[in-house]
Order: C-alpha cells, then structure tokens, then sequence
C-alpha cells in the first residue's frame, strides 16, 4: 500500500451521554499510543466536543465531527458551521454518510458545499461513498461512486483531496453485521483509485481510502490487508473502546 498510513476513524453516530462519552474518549486516548503505521479518530455527537476536546487535545487521538452546514453563519436554525468546529480542535469532518444523505437529504451537491468547507476552516473532509444493495445487484456500484466523487471533484478538483479521504461504505454493510468481503472492499478500492489515478496519478497514490461496514475487531485485520484498504470507519465497535481498540492495535 505505498506509504500510505492505516486510518481508524470511529463514527459514534447519535450516542453516549455527556459521562459516557467522556469515558469513552478517556479509555481510547489512555489506552492507546501513537504510532508511525496508523492514525486514530474519534468522531464524536457535537455537543461532546468541548468535553472531548479538552482531553484529547494534546493526545495522539483526532477529534472529528459527523456533519455540519455548509455556511459560516447565519439563519440556518438547529444547524452547526464548520467554522465552529474549528474552535473545538475539530481535525477531520465526515461528509455524506449514507444517513446523511438518506434521512437529511444531503445531496451530492450539498455533500460537495461541505467538503469545500471544511477544506476553508482547515478542516480534513472524509467523503462517504456507497451503493445501496439494490445498485449492487443492478450492476450500477462503480457508475454511483463515480457519480459521488464526481460531484466534489467538479467544486474543488481533484487536487483538494491532498487533505482530504474518502471512506467506501456500502450501504448494505452498515449497521447490518454484513461486512464486504475483503476482495469485494478491495475490488471497489482499487478500481477508485485507477479512476482517481486517471484524473491525478499522485493524488491517487497518496488518498487514503478507508472501508467501512461493520468492520469489527474479528474481522478488520483481513479488510485492513488488502492492498488498497487504508483504514476503517467505524460505527458500532467504536462504542466499545476495547473493540475499536483492537482494531487500532492491527493496523
Ligand atoms: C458507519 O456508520 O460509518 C459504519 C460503518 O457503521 P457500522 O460499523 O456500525 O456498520
């Protein structure tokens, strides 16, 4: 795989309360250790930020966010800016998770107003991408990835994504216990990369692109060893630090 870095990015999604969310983050930042093959994430519910931030911040541990609007400021009620992520030792922001786009209608042209933004603020955008079971059995995986990236490639270029990684997610291996197999994450991974490749060979070489989909400790060795695999989002084993843990300790 290059010299690309392994990437373990844990998405806790909508849970832990303010004491557990602080126990958690406590366990992950004291019971792990910097090291040259990987990176470690925690991206957290926003309101933790400020608790989370204050004990992760001189710590190997990235915080990351889930979502945020697009605009700086403004009449925008309930939502959160990246802008005001950036006061929160905010590293790296998850952009178009499938929940995103399924039940809050981020679209690829919102999606892509993120990623933009996040760049602005500093701010290192993971783009998520995958097809839902039905495209998979039409045949259409490849043409709705494209389709996906494209719509970022044509706001920022394809330079942008120098700061930024892209997170491979099939839909029907979130949440469900149905991970890709190996050769099946490998497949799409590397196809992406050769496309990317096509439109910036060094760009390509140096993205990490990272597989997620109920990747857990029993099976994120075998995903994490294939050749264009760089890392792991993570959803339910991030919410036991043991778990996630495990996974880090294999990369
Ligand atoms: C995710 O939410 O990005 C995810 C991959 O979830 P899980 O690991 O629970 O499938």
């Amino acid at each position: 795989s290059d010299t690309r870095r392994k990437f373990i990015a844990g998405n806790w999604k909508m849970n832990c309360s303010r004491s557990e969310a602080i126990q958690l983050a406590s366990a992950v930042v004291a019971s792990s250790e910097e090291k040259e093959s990987a990176q470690i994430l925690i991206c957290v519910p926003n309101i933790h930020l400020a608790d989370i931030g204050k004990l992760a911040v001189n710590s190997h541990v990235l915080l990351g966010a889930q979502d945020a609007y697009w605009q700086d400021s403004g009449a925008f009620t309930g939502e959160i800016s990246i802008s005001m992520l950036a006061d929160y030792q905010v590293k790296y922001l998850l952009v178009g998770h499938s929940e995103r786009r399924e039940m809050f209608a981020n679209t690829d042209e919102i999606v892509a107003k993120k990623f933009a933004g996040a760049l602005k603020h500093g701010i290192k955008p993971i783009l998520c991408i995958g097809e839902s079971l039905a495209q998979r059995e039409q045949g259409v995986t490849f043409d709705v990835l494209k389709e996906q990236c494209q719509a970022v490639i044509d706001e920022v270029g394809i330079e942008a994504f120098a700061d930024a990684c892209i997170a491979y997610e099939p839909i029907w291996a979130i949440g469900t216990g149905r991970t890709a197999t190996p050769e099946q994450a490998q497949e799409v991974h590397h196809s992406l990369r050769v496309w990317l490749a096509e439109k910036n060979a060094q760009i390509a070489k140096n993205l990490q692109i990272l597989y997620g989909g109920s990747m857990n400790a029993a099976n994120a060795s075998e995903l994490l060893a294939q050749p264009d695999i760089d890392g792991g989002l993570i959803g339910g084993a991030s919410l036991k630090a043991e778990d996630f843990l495990k996974i880090y300790s294999v990369a």
